[in-house]
């Protein structure tokens, strides 16, 4: 039996990015590749504005699945390759369409000829393999406002492609084509949303975490880290750094009014996340602040918060209502993670009356009356940093590429 022995990759957005579109292309080929790895006898090879891979035998259900995470892909077909002679594309189309119906009971064809040394017109072709279908299938008309189907067949030089169906693909741009931005990762819901939606727009990442034992656990931290995994599964492998928080939070505990500990917290991180990234040559940051959905988040507070770093910050989510956070959560598989019940640095220690419009004269002063400077180092010196998503060989390329 004929069986699908290609997969055609569509990228929509890339065409229109002029003169960048090489780099894209390239990137989204290698990320492709990556995505493919855990099918190694697949091959990946760019032509004409569209990626083709070849299955050599790798069952396409593995490849499928890794494919719809990668950015930039816009739609996707499984597709049968035959020569180009009129018979075996005709052939090649009914077995197509008889792997793709299932119950479907209409099609159409859609032939196009971008190769015309072929002999037969487009307009001729779609007749005669039309007629081939219907002559070899039962109670199977052509319908061409609403067919069930769509046989597309494809005459190029190196011979004929024919899809049946598309499948569509993660959309936004390749990841890495942006730079890279450090997300600030708390175990939330929110913010494994924000490094998706930054990957979704061709960023790649590093993320911070603070954390402050004996007072979070090791399982909160775990969290974390599987959160982190996750989010290579969209792009590739991401460099996760540990901040120990909890001999700076007792320093804010002890030296700041309670009702401006937290402002005062948020700067820290702020100011820690800047210095890390500084030192890991990346220019922004982003978090998965939402306006007004806590008193850290009101503009007051983000205005206070924010005067610490002139990094640009992405807030993917800052318009964002939490449900549509939650269905995008729960769409990319971190909400089951997010939810897990451990306690989480920025709980403890932090007293319940926040100000929702802290100051930034007021912050500053209170900053001036403790030397916060050397725990700020402390941190930063103790950070740990571990590298997710490695695993396979091509992904150790993928790194060397960046560095
Ligand atoms: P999340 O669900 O992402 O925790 P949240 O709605 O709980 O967000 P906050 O706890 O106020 O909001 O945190 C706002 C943002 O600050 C987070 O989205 C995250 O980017 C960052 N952040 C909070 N806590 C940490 C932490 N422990 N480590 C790193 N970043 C953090
Ligand atoms: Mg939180």
């Amino acid at each position: 039996m004929m069986r699908y022995d290609h997969i055609l990759v569509r990228y929509g957005e890339l065409a229109l990015k002029g003169k960048n579109r090489a780099q894209f292309e390239k990137k989204l080929e290698q990320n492709i590749r990556f995505a493919v790895s855990g099918a190694p006898n697949c091959k990946v090879k760019r032509t004409f504005g569209r990626i083709m891979i070849e299955l050599h035998g790798e069952p396409p259900t593995t490849v499928m699945e890794p494919l719809r995470h990668v950015f930039g892909i816009s739609s996707f077909s499984l597709a049968m390759k035959a020569a180009n002679k009129e018979e075996e594309i005709k052939e090649t189309a009914l077995q197509a369409f008889l792997q793709q119906s299932g119950a479907k009971k209409t099609f159409k064809v859609n032939a196009r000829r971008s190769y015309k040394p072929f002999p037969i017109s487009s307009q001729e072709m779609n007749q005669r393999i039309g007629g081939y279908v219907l002559k070899n299938t039962d109670h199977v008309t052509v319908d061409v406002h609403h067919p069930d189907v769509e046989i597309n067949v494809e005459i190029r030089e190196q011979g004929t492609f024919i899809t049946c169906g598309r499948i569509e693909g993660a959309g936004g741009l390749p990841v890495g084509t942006a730079g890279k931005v450090m997300l600030m990762l708390s175990g939330g819901i929110d913010s494994p949303v924000a490094g998706y939606l930054a990957l979704k727009r061709g960023a790649e990442l590093e993320a911070v975490h603070f954390h402050s034992p004996p007072y979070t656990n090791e399982r909160a931290r775990k969290k974390v880290e599987d959160l982190t995994s996750v989010l290579t599964t969209f792009g590739g492998p991401v460099t996760l750094h540990v901040v120990p928080f909890t001999e700076l939070q007792k320093a804010i505990h002890a030296n700041i009014p309670s009702n401006y500990a937290m402002t005062i917290m948020r700067r820290m991180m702020l100011r820690i996340t800047e210095r890390i990234a500084e030192k890991r040559g990346i220019k922004a940051l982003a978090n998965g602040e939402s306006l007004g959905q806590v008193a850290s988040q009101t503009l007051e507070s983000m205005h206070t918060i924010n005067e610490v770093t002139n990094m640009p910050i992405l807030r993917p989510l800052v318009t964002m209502d939490k449900q549509e956070v939650i269905d995008i959560s729960d769409k990319i598989g971190t909400y089951p993670i997010s939810i897990l019940p451990y306690e989480d640095c920025c709980t403890i220690f932090l007293p319940s009356d926040s100000v929702t419009k802290p100051r930034r004269d007021k912050a500053a002063r209170f900053e001036q009356a403790f030397d916060f400077e050397p725990y700020m180092e402390e941190a930063v010196e103790n950070t740990e940093m571990m590298t997710f998503g490695r695993e396979t060989k091509q992904s150790e390329q993928h790194m060397d590429d960046l560095l």
